[in-house]
């Protein structure tokens, strides 16, 4: 078998393409704009690269976009009062911190202080909370994992995967729980795997849908892969590429891609496949966010 190729890019792509046309309607119908801002704090390079990224869909989506950039030595509560600044400002209607922060920095305090209601990381316990008892349509839900459901439904071609099993390897609060509990919702019967898990290789193998979010280098092999399988590669590893020159360096996934496409009926490509999701479930989610306050029910992505 050879696998159909799970396109993340072009899928991004058709999200953000309907996430501008619902924010035009949006507009027109009732005059709010969806605002998001973005905070980072310090210079990782590659932390503000997502930044600007984030910024530049948001203006191709229509959205009032802010970024606010702040000194590797802010105080945390001058960070704390930027967000509660944010928290009341009507224009707003998404809140990202660009994670990870300065170690002087208490994350999980920052991450409870954005107003649940403009979470549209989904991080914090009350959207946490809904995720996981189910009240999913009045969530925010993390945007990786949103992203993996949009391509799963889509390489299923349904939207109940009752009587499929699905194992996620990775138990992470940002990508490997939340998406265990969207598959749980989508009637999926659901393992997740981790670093204490035995017999790997057999586990993975039992599964009609593999996720794995692991973050090592091709760690999951052919043969531990069921034929026919959907394999979903949240990994982003870069590693050692001497053939393209000394010193060069290339991004793989979980997956050993190659080989695993040869057995899984589909499969996403690192890159091209869940990375460019990510930030185009953040402007869906924006949109929603804004809808909710307008009192109108948001576009299904
Ligand atoms: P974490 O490091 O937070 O979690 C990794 C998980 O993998 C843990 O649950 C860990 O288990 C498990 N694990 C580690 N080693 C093994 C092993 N040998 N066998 C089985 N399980 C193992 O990572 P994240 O969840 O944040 O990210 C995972 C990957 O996804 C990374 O490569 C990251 O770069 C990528 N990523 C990609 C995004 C995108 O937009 N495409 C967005 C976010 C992340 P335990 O809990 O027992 O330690």
């Amino acid at each position: 078998m050879t696998a159909s190729i799970i396109d993340g890019k072009a899928t991004a792509a058709m999200v953000v393409e309907r996430v501008t046309l619902e924010t035009a309607r949006l507009i027109s119908n009732t005059g709010i704009v969806p605002g998001i801002a973005v905070v980072i704090v310090g210079d990782d390079p590659a932390s503000q690269v997502y930044v600007r990224s984030k910024g530049k869909r948001a203006h191709e989506c229509g959205f009032h976009s802010l970024t606010h950039k702040l000194p590797e030595d802010t105080k945390e509560e001058a960070l704390l009062s930027l967000i509660d600044e944010l928290n009341q400002d009507d224009k707003i209607h998404g809140i990202l911190v660009q994670l990870p922060l300065p170690e002087h920095i208490a994350e999980a305090k920052i991450i409870q202080a954005v107003s649940p209601d403009k979470d549209v990381d989904g991080f914090h316990f009350i959207n946490v909370g809904k995720l996981g008892t189910g009240e999913i349509a009045n969530a925010f839900v993390p945007c990786t994992p949103a992203g993996c459901m949009v391509l799963m439904r889509q390489a299923l071609g349904k939207e109940d995967f009752s009587g499929l099993n699905a194992v996620v390897v990775g138990r992470s609060n940002i990508v490997g729980k939340p998406i265990a509990n969207l598959l749980l919702a989508a009637n999926a019967t659901v393992t997740i795997a981790h670093s204490r898990t035995n017999d790997l290789p057999a586990i993975t193998a039992a599964a009609d849908i593999l996720v794995a979010a692991v973050g090592r280098s091709e760690m999951i092999r052919a043969d531990w892969v069921k034929p026919g399988a959907v394999v979903i590669d949240v990994g982003i590893n870069r590693i050692a590429a001497p053939e393209k020159g000394e010193g060069k360096t290339r991004l793989v996934g979980d997956v050993a891609y190659e080989e695993c496409a040869e057995v899984a009926s589909a499969i996403t490509p690192v890159p091209g496949g869940v990375g460019p999701m990510t930030i185009a479930m953040l402007m869906a989610t924006t949109l929603t966010a804004a809808c909710r306050k307008a009192g109108i029910t948001p576009p299904k992505f």
